[in-house]
This record gives C-alpha cells, sequence and structure tokens, in this order.
C-alpha cells in the first residue's frame, strides 16, 4: 500500500494511505471552540446578549478586528463573506455604518484599555483608497488607541494594491502585512481565476519591506486544479525567495453546492486523497529544510519569527486572526460577518451588507448570531487550544485552571474523550506521557482528529448537520 516518506523539523516521518483513509475525515477548523454552526441565532442570542457581552469585557489587553467585505472580482476558489464591486461609493458608505458601529460599540465598554493587536481582514482591506484607510484608521483608533508595541496586521491583495496604499498604511502604523498568493502556476491560476504574476507579488513584498513593514505573512492552497508535486514545488521556491516571515498552506475545501462560483473550478483536475496530502507533506519537507518551523494545523513561521519561538516555548495562542503571541484578550470586531470574543462570549455580525447596515441605521448592534461559553465550553476549549497550538497538555495544569470542573478527575470528566482517543494513540499519532497527553509528530498532521476526540458535544449528537471541511 502506498505511502508518503518526508521530513518535518529533525525528523524523517512516514504517512501510511491507510492512516489517511482512516482519519481523512470531516471536521471543525477550530478556529473557535465552540465552532460558529453551534452558536445560537439571533433569535436566542441578539442585540441584548451583544450589549451583555461587551459590558463584560474585563480582559486585561484588548485586540481590534475590521473587516472589509469588498472585491474587485471574486476568484474561484473563495469561501469569504465578500462583496464584488468596483464602485469606490459603496466603501463610502459602507464606512460611514463601521464609523456608527464603533460609536455604539463604544456606548457599552466601560473603559478605555489601549489594543495589542489589530488585524484588518476581508474581502480585501486595499479594495479602500488611501484616504479611506485613513478614515478607517482614525474611526479605530478614536475608540480603541493602540498600545505601544501593538501587532497591527492588514490582509492585501497585491493586484489591487498600489504603494501609495501600502505608504498609508505604514504611516498610520501597521507593521505586519499579509498577501494572497495561492500558486505561483500560470495555469493553476487561471483555473481559479486569479492571475498575479510572481513578479507582482515580489515588488508589493519589497516596497513593504522599504517602508517598514517587519513581518510578512504569505498565504499559499494546496489541493487546487493542476497542482502537482512539481509544480507547486516551484511556487514553495519562488516563495522562499521572497523569505516572508510567516507562511500559511491552506488546504482548499471544494463545496461547490455551497458556493456557487466553486463550480467554475475544472473538478476533473483537483487532486484528492494521496495526492492533495504528498503536496501538503511534501511543503512540510521542503520548508522544514529552509529554516521554517511547521507550528501548526496550516501555519509555519521562520525560525527566527517570534511564532516559532512561542511554539517551541509553549506559549502559543491562537484566536480568529489567527496564530499569535498575545494572550487573554477581549477581541473586538467590526464590519459585516466579523466575529467578536468578547465577555466570556462569541459574537457574530450580520453578514449579510444590507442586514448590517440596516441594523446600524436603526441604531442597533448587528448581532446575527453568538454563544455565552458555559464552564464546560471553556474547559474544552482551553483544552482543544493547547493541543492545536502546542502540540500537549498538561492534566495538572488544566486541574489547576479548572479546580472546580475537573475537582472528580481527569479521567472522569474526559472518561468519553480518552475513550475516543485511544485508536489515536495505538496509531501513534498521540503519545500519553505522564501528566501529558501529546501529540507525536506525525499526528501533528491530524491535529483536528486528536482536537475532535475532546469535542464532546460532535458525538453526542449536539453537533449541528452541516457541511466541514476534510481534514486533509
Ligand atoms: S481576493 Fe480573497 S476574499 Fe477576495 S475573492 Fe479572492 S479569495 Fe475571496
Amino acid at each position: 500500500m502506498e505511502s508518503l516518506s518526508f521530513r518535518l523539523g529533525d525528523e524523517r516521518l512516514t504517512l501510511s494511505a491507510e492512516l489517511l483513509e482512516r482519519y481523512g475525515t470531516t471536521g471543525p477548523r477550530y478556529t473557535s471552540y465552540p465552532p460558529v454552526p453551534r452558536w445560537r441565532d439571533r433569535d436566542q442570542f441578539g442585540p441584548s446578549e451583544h450589549r451583555a457581552a461587551l459590558a463584560a469585557a474585563a480582559a486585561p489587553t484588548r485586540s481590534v478586528y475590521v473587516h472589509v467585505p469588498f472585491c474587485e472580482r471574486r476568484c474561484l476558489y473563495c469561501g469569504c463573506n465578500v462583496v464584488i464591486t468596483r464602485s469606490p461609493e459603496r466603501a463610502e458608505g459602507y464606512l460611514d455604518w463601521v464609523a456608527r458601529e464603533v460609536e455604539l460599540v463604544g456606548q457599552h465598554v466601560s473603559e478605555t484599555r489601549p489594543a495589542t493587536q489589530v488585524h484588518w481582514g476581508g474581502g480585501t482591506p486595499t479594495f479602500l483608497s488611501p484616504g479611506q484607510l485613513e478614515r478607517l484608521w482614525a474611526i479605530q483608533v478614536e475608540r480603541f488607541p493602540l498600545a505601544e508595541g501593538a501587532e497591527v496586521g492588514v490582509e492585501i491583495d497585491p493586484r489591487v494594491t498600489d504603494r501609495e496604499q501600502l505608504a498609508t498604511l505604514a504611516g498610520v502604523g501597521f507593521n505586519r502585512l499579509s498577501l494572497g498568493v495561492q500558486d505561483t502556476d500560470p495555469k493553476v491560476q487561471e483555473a481559479i481565476g486569479r492571475i498575479q504574476p510572481v513578479e507582482l507579488t515580489r515588488d508589493t513584498i519589497a516596497a513593504a519591506r522599504e517602508l517598514g513593514f517587519g513581518s510578512i505573512n504569505v498565504d499559499l492552497i494546496y489541493g487546487l486544479p493542476h497542482q502537482s508535486e512539481e509544480r507547486f514545488s516551484q511556487t514553495l521556491r519562488h516563495v522562499l525567495e521572497l523569505a516572508p516571515e510567516r507562511i500559511a498552506l491552506f488546504n482548499y475545501a471544494h463545496l461547490p453546492q455551497r458556493f456557487k462560483h466553486q463550480r467554475a473550478i475544472p473538478s476533473e483536475a483537483l487532486p484528492s486523497g494521496m495526492d492533495k496530502l504528498r503536496l501538503f507533506t511534501s511543503a512540510i519537507d521542503v520548508l522544514s529544510t529552509q529554516g521554517y518551523r511547521f507550528i501548526g494545523l496550516d501555519h509555519f513561521a521562520r525560525e527566527d519569527d517570534e511564532l516559532a519561538r512561542a511554539h517551541d516555548a509553549g506559549t502559543l495562542q491562537r484566536n480568529f486572526m489567527g496564530y499569535s503571541t498575545r494572550a487573554g484578550s477581549d477581541a473586538f470586531a467590526f464590519g459585516a460577518s466579523a466575529i467578536a470574543d468578547v465577555g466570556g462570549r462569541y459574537v457574530q455580525n450580520e453578514p449579510d451588507l444590507k442586514a448590517y447596515g440596516a441594523a446600524i441605521a436603526a441604531g442597533e448592534l448587528p448581532t446575527r448570531r453568538g454563544l455565552e461559553l458555559s464552564g464546560d465550553d471553556l474547559l474544552r476549549r482551553a483544552l482543544i487550544l493547547r493541543l492545536l497550538c502546542n502540540d500537549r497538555v498538561s492534566r495538572q495544569g488544566l486541574a489547576a485552571d479548572f479546580p472546580q470542573l475537573l475537582a472528580p478527575g481527569f479521567e472522569q470528566v474526559f472518561a468519553r474523550d480518552l475513550e475516543r482517543l485511544a485508536p489515536l494513540v495505538a496509531d501513534g499519532l498521540v503519545r500519553l506521557e505522564g501528566d501529558w497527553i501529546v501529540i507525536t509528530p506525525l499526528g501533528r498532521l491530524f491535529a483536528r482528529n486528536v482536537a475532535m476526540c475532546f469535542d464532546e458535544p460532535l458525538h453526542s449528537g449536539q453537533g449541528p448537520r452541516v457541511q466541514y471541511s476534510k481534514t486533509h
């Protein structure tokens, strides 16, 4: 039976087709726990619950996310909440709404604490003109001033970003840049409807470096049409020449029933099964030998980057903005579809632009759904996040943080979870080392499967009937 051999860090690993078959299932991505489909809709978690969340914000630090939903054209693989338009006026009206939303949220937040982390995502934030970028910045910092040394990041699309926009962003305080690249091969780019010459990406990064952006992230996707190991290794060579501090390598989720535009992707040209996983493992191999650390799920960091150091030290964190070294923040979020994690609740804004604007125009918070986390949710979230960020969790450490919930003993509380974990231990994906539950190097490819063992509602019939993406 076929198997894959690859290097991860200093180790050479072998992955069999049998293991892939057993664990290549569908599951949540765990950008949150509990996952979004398990949150309560607006009729059970609406503006009044949203207000309660804001009033309960008491974490020592804050972070701010702003969503800009506009793109000039649609990439065929896209799974984001996007509004396709070329009209700058729509952005102007949107900024009016965001300004009003910041004001509304500000009315319910008791005191001003500086933000240690800011991220603008989309869509394409650089859909905005330099003047609009400055305006959005002013709206945000008036209510959420920046802390000294804050991480301030923005997602850009090199195809619609010029030097003036980059200079504006650097000028107001952005110090991190994340660029979509996906694949540099012309045939793949044509099939996904995103033509982006590698020279353009190179020039954009060079300009950003010149302007003082200290950290650059490049997004890649594996599992796209026409990708082969050979073609994708060329993409990796191109990206390595650019020497980004971080690389995200996402698994393409082909869900044409959910995203109609994905139907234009030639499904017969999609790699699947072992071929798809080969793209991922060969990327791990190449990046491991080129000074990058696989920090978890789909992220890599250069060995000199703080995320790589935090991963080594077991202090890595994860939130809606991705991996981070900053812990314990209340995360405020603005704009259509934006997700906040504040006062022990998750809250998502209306994804539909019209509904978002209508709520704001009515002077109401644009709440679409949310969840107040129970004690059990908080416990499981802590356990799952520790596993996903640091590949290990200490039972005693968890008991120290949740003394009441774990008073009956870890084995009793997690009896069913440990039963689910047993086959993964037998297959060498997890090791039980005294006090520690440790994901092995091979198990790191199946970290979501490990997390799923501790997601009790997923197994007890309380999980939602939704289409989750494949773990591999
Ligand atoms: S630029 Fe990004 S958000 Fe916009 S359509 Fe393409 S993938 Fe989607």
